[in-house]
């Protein structure tokens, strides 16, 4: 009998700047919790989520930045191999908005795929639990940022409330799935 079962393993990276809830956001994707009292990363971490999609099976290996965010870049073997990436912002502090441009220059400059392309990426405004103020103050546009940065989209999220994680996630792999 033939196996048509399908699995794709896809390297995710999640970065962005210090405290604005990446380890959170793969905390609650991966193990569906949610605490306010981690410890900064050390070193690179991983976690593993599997989704069934159609038929085929995708695993998704995540990785966490290492508390090299206070550079605000990081070295090309951390981002070796790479299929997707979330950029995160918090939306309750603007100077982590500022920074999205300079993490994805950082990614697009280190990382280019096999076809010549950026590798998909999808911007997360987390801990939209504590309101949309800062986006809407400073009437940013955030379709018009996605377009103009080479984002396939974007979504407010929650760790703690578990808001559009699944969304931001399943956005991202349709778009490598359609792409390959
Ligand atoms: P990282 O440095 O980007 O990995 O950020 P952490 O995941 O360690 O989160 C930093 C702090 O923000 C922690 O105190 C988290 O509890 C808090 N946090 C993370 N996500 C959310 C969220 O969606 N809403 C709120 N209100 N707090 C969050
Ligand atoms: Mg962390």
């Amino acid at each position: 009998m033939q196996n048509n079962q399908k699995e794709h393993l896809y390297k995710i990276l999640v970065i962005g700047d210090l405290g604005v809830g990446k380890t959170s956001i793969i905390k609650r994707y991966v193990h569906q919790n949610y605490s306010t009292n981690y410890r900064a990363t050390i070193g690179v971490d991983f976690a593993l989520k599997v989704l069934n999609w159609d038929s085929e099976t995708v695993r998704l290996q995540l990785w966490d930045i290492a508390g090299q965010e206070r550079f605000g870049n990081m070295t090309r073997v951390y981002y070796r191999e790479a299929m997707g990436a979330f950029i995160v912002f918090d939306i309750t502090r603007p100077t982590t908005f500022e920074a999205v441009t300079k993490w994805k220059e950082d990614l697009d400059s280190k990382l280019t795929l096999s076809n010549g392309k950026n590798i998909a990426a999808v911007l997360l405004a987390n801990k939209c639990d504590q309101g949309r103020d800062m986006l809407l103050n400073n009437g940013i546009k955030m379709d018009q940022f996605c377009k103009d940065n080479g984002f396939v989209g974007w979504f407010e999220t929650s760790a703690k409330d578990n808001i559009n994680i699944d969304q931001a996630a399943n956005c991202l792999v349709k778009y490598i799935i359609a792409s390959e």
